[in-house]
This record gives structure tokens, sequence and C-alpha cells, in this order.
């Protein structure tokens, strides 16, 4: 007989409904849970472990729509390009992945590496590193001089002439082959940069950086391989190209004006906030020489506006994905944009929602996460506090769980 886990939750945090449902028993089976019980329930066998949660409120493991596993910025991240190996950059990796997971975050969507990611992938799947589970758009595309241009800012020497191979395109043809190339690699979606960006050496964070025709043939590429589209975009028209265009999600939306809202709302696009990056892109900016001049400017232009943004979006009913661009500020810090979407506005159930059941869907993984039901996968977490009263508590997860393998638990009582 296969040697099943209880889990003995004093509160449950049913996430569909909101409500905080008092003393239940998950049963975990394998990688999933087999069993909700009311009450609390211990096995009759002697092989059974038992975990301990009356004290916790327990909900299901979050997801991250938006993060880098393989690096984390700092001064020095220019000189990477020049001095790591894949290797290297492998290892760094498999630090951030345990960080993030065992900061609550289950699942997690990658949004652009070298190609390292889909190793990463693997690696976890495989159960050689520990980390989230990985859904990755391996290298986002860019234009030539765009935003995920990798040789922005090179001496001319190395600059060479990346092509659709390495994720630059500049023409319908270049685009299909761009997408296609990202599924040979081992993409699970795909990353565009539709406008120009904070962190790229390059001179305008906000300016349209694809045709409307490229976007499109991006997209319908990317449905035939399976396979949705994420748009970093800032500057208003590089936002709506993105969505008639077809994309899925838009990341940061920095200057998304009214009319872009409605835009999304009629397409169905989700808005990933990234509000933790923009205060950190925000601070750093303010430390002489943390990042080169020409990104300085960006940076307090854009990193104040985001959570403004943000909150005039969940206002008007724009759907709301979380995400936080993770390796832009520290690993495992992603909960704390939690309280920024709290603090403008959003109860804290619906930036819960936002964080499981929206993402999920996103993934189409909704009916194996996001909810602690029978049948799903067992990525289970527990908080000291109540969630729904203190936000903040998300930023202090103290048991994760993931398809039903423990990775921390640091009960206090
Ligand atoms: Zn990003």
């Amino acid at each position: 007989m296969a040697q099943k886990t209880y889990v003995l939750c004093g509160k449950l945090l049913d996430v569909k409904s909101g409500a905080l449902l008092e003393k239940k028993t998950l049963v975990v089976e394998g990688d999933k849970i087999i069993k909700v019980f009311d009450g609390y329930v211990q096995p009759k066998d002697r092989t059974s472990k038992v975990y301990n949660l009356k004290n916790q409120v327990v909900m299901p493991g979050l997801i991250d729509m938006h993060v880098h596993i393989e690096n984390e910025f700092n001064a020095n991240t220019r000189l990477n390009g020049y001095i790591l190996n894949e290797a290297d950059i492998a290892f760094n990796a498999s630090v951030f992945a345990k960080i993030t997971l065992e900061a609550g975050f289950t699942t997690v969507r990658d949004l652009g590496g070298s190609g390292v990611n889909v190793s990463v992938k693997k690696a976890i799947n495989e159960g050689k590193i520990i980390g989230p589970r990985v859904f990755t758009a391996e290298k986002s595309l860019a234009t030539t001089g765009g935003h995920a241009d990798p040789t922005n800012g090179s001496r001319r020497s190395l600059i060479g002439d990346p092509g659709p191979k390495e994720g630059v395109v500049n023409s319908v043809a270049d685009a299909r082959k761009a997408v296609r190339q990202r599924y040979k690699n081992g993409a699970d979606w795909i990353k565009i940069t539709a406008t120009g960006g904070v962190l790229s050496v390059a001179k305008s964070g906000d300016n349209p950086q694809f045709t409307i025709e490229e976007i499109k043939a991006i997209c319908q590429t990317a449905k035939d391989y399976g396979m949705f589209v994420a748009a970093h975009a800032h500057g208003d028209e590089g936002m709506q190209r993105a969505i008639i265009g077809g994309v899925k999600t838009i990341e940061h939306g920095t200057y998304m004006s009214d009319a872009t809202m409605d835009l999304m709302i009629q397409h169905n696009a989700y808005l990933v906030p990234t509000i933790t990056a923009g205060k950190e892109v925000e601070e750093k900016a303010k430390i002489k020489g943390f990042y080169p001049d020409i990104v300085v400017p960006k940076a307090l232009a854009v990193g104040p506006q985001i959570q403004g943004t943000f909150a005039r979006a969940y206002k008007k009913g724009v759907g709301i994905a979380f995400g936080t661009d993770a390796g832009v500020f520290k690993h495992g810090a992603n909960g704390k944009e939690f309280a920024y979407m709290v603090e403008v506005g959003m109860p804290a159930i619906d930036a819960i929602r936002s964080a499981t059941l929206t993402n999920a869907m996103l993934l189409q993984m909704e009916n194996k996460i996001g909810q602690l039901k029978e049948g799903f996968l067992a990525d289970i977490i527990a908080v000291d506090d109540n969630p729904l009263t203190n936000i903040k508590t998300m930023e202090n997860v103290v048991f994760v769980m993931k398809a039903g393998k423990v990775y921390k638990k640091q009960l206090s009582h």
C-alpha cells in the first residue's frame, strides 16, 4: 500500500469561494490530493505521515507568471553576459529556483533567459534540483536594437547580427521562424518585447518595437504549436498592437490608457502587473552607478507608474494575473507583490485568486493546480496569520509541499 500523507489544517482558504474553512484534513497520496475531510482525521495505519498545521492557514501553492529564473539583477549584471558560461548560469538558477519554491511559489512562468531555463525546467521535473514547476519562454523575441536584443550596448565587434535563431526578428518570415525555433528549443510560451524596456541599454523605454504584422505572425504561429504569447510592454501604442495581434498577457502595462484597458477586456487579455519590479528599479536608480546612465531616467519614470496603472486596470475590470518579474529584484521576495496589490484597492482574496485560480487557468492547468481539491496536484502551502486581514503574512510562507513532497516546514508552534 502506498504511503499517504495527512495534512491537518487549522484553517483552509478556499480560494474559489473566499471562505476560510475551519479544521480540515487533506490526504495526499503520490503527487495528488486524494481526499479532503471535514475535521481532523488521523491515519489508521502506521506508515502514513502526519503534518500538523492546526495553527496555520493553508492554501494552494502560489503561481508567479513573470520570473527570470536564470539571473538576479545587480550592479555587475552587464558583465555577466561576457563572463558567465552556461554551467555558471545553471548553478545560479538552481539556487534561485530553490529560494522561489521555499517562498511558496510552486509554479512559475519564466519569461526569458539564455535557454538554460529549459534545462532548469527539465532538471526540476527529473528531481535533480529543487524548484517550482516551470513553464518557460526560453529566449524572449525582440527586434534589432529592441528590448531583448542580446547584443544591445556592446562594442561593434561584439554585436554581430543576431537573427530569428537568437530571438531577433525583423520581418513576418523571421517572426514565424523565431517562434518555431523556440518550440524546437523546448519553450512552453512565447515572450515578445513589444516596446522598449527599462533595463536594456537603449534610449527608449516605451516605443513600439514590432509591426502589427510581425506580432500577428508570432501569435498565429505560436497558436499552431499550442503556445500562448506574453508581451512585455510599457508604451500604449506597442500594447495596443500586441493586444490586437493576439497576445494573452501584457507584462507591466505601465502607460496603459483607458482605451487600451477596454481593448484588453474585449480581447480577454490579462495584465501581469510586476509592481515589485517597478518599486525596485525606482529605488536602485537612486544609487549612483547601479544602472548604466542610459537606464536611470527610464527607471525613474517607469518605476513609480506601475502600481497606479495596476489600480486603474483592476478597477476597470481588466483580468489580473499575478506576476512579479523576480530576477529584477531578489528571488524569493515574490510575495511582496500581494501587499502592493492590496495597498491600492484590490481585496486580499482577489490578489490570492490572481496567483492561484487565474494563473492556473492561463497555464491551462486549472484542473490540476490553483485549488486544494480531490484529484488536484498536492501543491500545498501555509502561513501563520490570516492573509485576508494581514496580507503581509504572504511574505512568510512556513510550509511548502509541491506535488506531494514537503520542501519547507518552519512551524514555530
Ligand atoms: Zn521580465
